[in-house]
Parts: C-alpha cells; sequence; structure tokens
C-alpha cells in the first residue's frame, strides 16, 4: 500500500473522499427531514450497500469487500459528520455481521450474512432488555429446547435496525440454563424477521438518532429450528465479548465524524456571523472552543487508528478500544455542545446540522458500553491485572 508524506494510506484517503463526496451529495440533502419524521434511510442503505461501504471489511467470499478496519472507521467518521444516525445504521449492521461472520457455520453466512452485508437486507442485535443493560449478564429471555426446536419468551428494548421493511436476522442473547458457578448460561440465536412469536412493540422515539429505527421487541413461545443457535450453546456472552471492542471503535468512529462536523460547521459559522460590527471569528472566547475541538478531532483520530489499526494487526486492541471510546464519545458531547453555543439562537433550530447533532452526541455516551463502564474496564486494566 502507498503512503503520501503524511502518512495516510491512499487507498483510506481515496475511501475518505467517496465516502465524503456520497455523504454530502445523498445524505445532506435528506438528513433534516429524515430528523424531523424520524424515519429509516430505506434508498441511502440501498445505494452505501451497492457502493461497498456496509460490509467493507468483512470477507469477499459473503459479499464484503476485504477491506481494513481503519477503512471502515473513515467510513463512519465521514458518515457520521453528515448524519449520526444513518452511520449508526451501518454500525448496528456490523455488530450483527461480526457475530455471524465470526461464529456463523457456512450456510447461516450465506443466508443471513450475505444480505446484510451487500444492503438488500440490514441486521439487527437484540442484547439489552428493559431490566439489564450494562449487566448484560443479568437478562431474562429464556430459550427452551422443545424437541428438535428452541422456544424463546421474552422482551428486548432499544433494538437498532428493527422494525423496517428491510430488517432480516435479528440476533437476540438467551437464557439457555446455568453454569456450573451458578450463573445463567446465555446462547446467541438468529431470529429471522417475520418469525411467529416474534413481534415488534412500540418505536421508541428519540432525542437522538431519530433516523435509525429503534424498537422494543417481544417473543411469545418463538419457535425456532435448531440451526438458528449460533455457534455453541452458551457461547453467548463470549461471543459478544468478541465483538464489542469493535463495537466502540465503531462508536467512537461516530463520535469521531460528530467532533470533525462541529468543529468544520462552527469554523463555517464564524467566519460567516457578524456581531458588534466584526466576524464573531475574531473574538477569541470562540476562537479557544474551536481550537479545542481540534485538538480533541486530531487526538480521537489518532486513539482509533491506533486501536483499528492493531486489530488490523491481530494484536490485542480491547483497552485501546475502550480508552478511544470513552475519549472520542465524551469530547464529542462536549464539541457538539460548543457548536450549538457558537450558532447562538440557530444552533437550537432542527434545521441546523448542528442542533441535530448534540442529541445524537449523547446517544454516543450510553451506547457499547456506557462512559461508566469504559471507565470501570479501563481502571480494571491498571489496578486489578496481575
Ligand atoms: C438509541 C439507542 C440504541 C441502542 N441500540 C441497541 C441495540 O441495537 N442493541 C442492544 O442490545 N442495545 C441497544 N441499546 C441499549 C444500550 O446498549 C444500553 O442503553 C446501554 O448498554 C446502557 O444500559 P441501560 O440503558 O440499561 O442503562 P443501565 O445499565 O441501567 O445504567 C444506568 C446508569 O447506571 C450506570 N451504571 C450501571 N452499572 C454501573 C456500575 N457497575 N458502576 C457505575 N455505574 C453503573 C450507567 O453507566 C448509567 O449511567 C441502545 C440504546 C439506545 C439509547
Amino acid at each position: 500500500m502507498t503512503e503520501d508524506v503524511s502518512g495516510v494510506l491512499m487507498e483510506h484517503q481515496i475511501i475518505r473522499d467517496a465516502v465524503r463526496r456520497f455523504a454530502e451529495q445523498e445524505v445532506a440533502p435528506v438528513s433534516e427531514r429524515l430528523w424531523e419524521e424520524q424515519g429509516f434511510p430505506y434508498e441511502i442503505w440501498k445505494k452505501a450497500g451497492e457502493l461497498g461501504f456496509s460490509g467493507l471489511p468483512y470477507d469477499e467470499q459473503w459479499g464484503g469487500g476485504g477491506g481494513d478496519w481503519v477503512a471502515y472507521s473513515i467510513v463512519l467518521e465521514e458518515l457520521a459528520r453528515v448524519d449520526c444516525a444513518i452511520a449508526n445504521s451501518l454500525m448496528a449492521n456490523s455488530t450483527v455481521a461480526s457475530l455471524l461472520a465470526n461464529f456463523g457455520t457456512d450456510e447461516q453466512k450465506q443466508r443471513y450474512l450475505t444480505p446484510i452485508l451487500n444492503g438488500s437486507q440490514i441486521g439487527a442485535i437484540g442484547l439489552s432488555e428493559p431490566n439489564a443493560g450494562s449487566d448484560a449478564a443479568n437478562i431474562q429471555t429464556v430459550a427452551k429446547r422443545q424437541g428438535d426446536s428452541w422456544v424463546i419468551n421474552g422482551a428486548k428494548t432499544f433494538i437498532s435496525n428493527s422494525g423496517t421493511d428491510v430488517t432480516g436476522p435479528v440476533v437476540i442473547a438467551a437464557v439457555t440454563g446455568t453454569r456450573p458457578d451458578g450463573r445463567k448460561q446465555i446462547s446467541n440465536f438468529i431470529v429471522p424477521n417475520g418469525t411467529p412469536g416474534f413481534e415488534y412493540g412500540r418505536k421508541l422515539r428519540k432525542i437522538g438518532w431519530r433516523a435509525s429505527s429503534t424498537y422494543e421487541l417481544s417473543f411469545q413461545d418463538c419457535i425456532l429450528p435448531m440451526d438458528h443457535l449460533l455457534g455453541e450453546q452458551g457461547g453467548g456472552l463470549r461471543q459478544t465479548l468478541a465483538q464489542i471492542s469493535t463495537g466502540r471503535i465503531l462508536i467512537g468512529s461516530l463520535a469521531l465524524g460528530i467532533l470533525q462536523g462541529s468543529l468544520d460547521r462552527s469554523v463555517e459559522y464564524m467566519k460567516a456571523r457578524q456581531a458588534f460590527g466584526r466576524p464573531i471569528s475574531e473574538f477569541q472566547a470562540l476562537q479557544f472552543k474551536v481550537a479545542d475541538m481540534a485538538v480533541h478531532t486530531h487526538a480521537a483520530r489518532l486513539m482509533l487508528h491506533d486501536a483499528a489499526q492493531k486489530k488490523d494487526a491481530g494484536r490485542p486492541f480491547a483497552n485501546e478500544a475502550s480508552m478511544a471510546k470513552l475519549f472520542a464519545t465524551e469530547r464529542a458531547m462536549e464539541a457538539a455542545h460548543q457548536a450549538v453555543q457558537i450558532h447562538g439562537g440557530y444552533g437550537i433550530i432542527s434545521e441546523y446540522p448542528v442542533a441535530r447533532a448534540f442529541g445524537d452526541a449523547k446517544v454516543l455516551e450510553i451506547v457499547e458500553g456506557t462512559s461508566e463502564i469504559q471507565r470501570m474496564i479501563i481502571a480494571r486494566e491498571l489496578l486489578l491485572k496481575d
């Protein structure tokens, strides 16, 4: 691969340029309407699949692009710079793709992975429940063996990418027994959309990620054939843990998009807006805000690409991913807040992208492990490791 003088891979720059063009030309014009209507972007999802963005880091054998995770981080950053909800649809789809790619049989990959990589369907992951989010090992949905089937009963909530016309596989976690240490044994199951006994509850109305479809799910005597178990029985938490650090790089990349977007829009607005007979860019109080945003954007990108490069190289990256996720999401919230401040009253009006990004930034501090959970992980690494 070729590097330019600044060490940026030319391949990565080409991808960045392509996604930026797509985001500016296809996403930006419809972003406000999707935010208002809280509608899923069907056309954009289809095109992102056709252009190879959705499946970029996955194996070509299953319809992926065979790219690396730094490149995928760039895809998500560039989309989130314009619309974080749309970037999340790719991100949540990717968590399902990782589970299927790493633990599915060839038949499961053919049937469920390929359609969610090429954009003809979208995948959803159902771990969280009304009474179990951070404490994922405490889920209550159960799966019981009955002859040659599994019977699922329970409820899930906050599930991204569920309830759309293109939702395909929903991978859910359920309790399948008790482990020798007395804790719950958890397994993952592929539930195809439309399976009898699997119903959608409320569509959740949100302050962020509004164009990302989020529903409650319920399972009542939902019968699944045996081959819908993903990987081994009891492997559910291990499988989730194996992909969650990757998910943290991806959520951090969404935060990076918000950082860059807040910075770009603030600089542009400061040059154009006048107050007291001068452009507001001449006020040092505001100059310092964009200076901080630029520093945080650069630092977040370095941290995220470092974690992604380690993943690409097959080296341990979980701690780096937690640190990058924590840093990028908290700095994105701060930048989104200051971008609204710089825009004054206009920053509150939803036709301004900085207003819409404000709610999106808050979501990022909560999903894929809250900030508190990331600090627990980082502290554990510092204090409790031999
Ligand atoms: C828009 C959106 C989309 C989502 N999409 C999905 C999805 O597709 N699939 C899915 O499975 N889930 C999804 N989630 C759920 C998300 O993963 C959870 O909201 C998240 O894990 C936090 O869980 P919780 O909401 O139950 O909060 P809780 O776990 O109840 O936490 C409440 C508060 O307590 C704190 N806390 C909890 N435990 C500790 C502790 N030990 N020490 C210190 N503080 C603690 C938390 O940090 C938080 O501040 C989504 C959520 C949202 C908002």
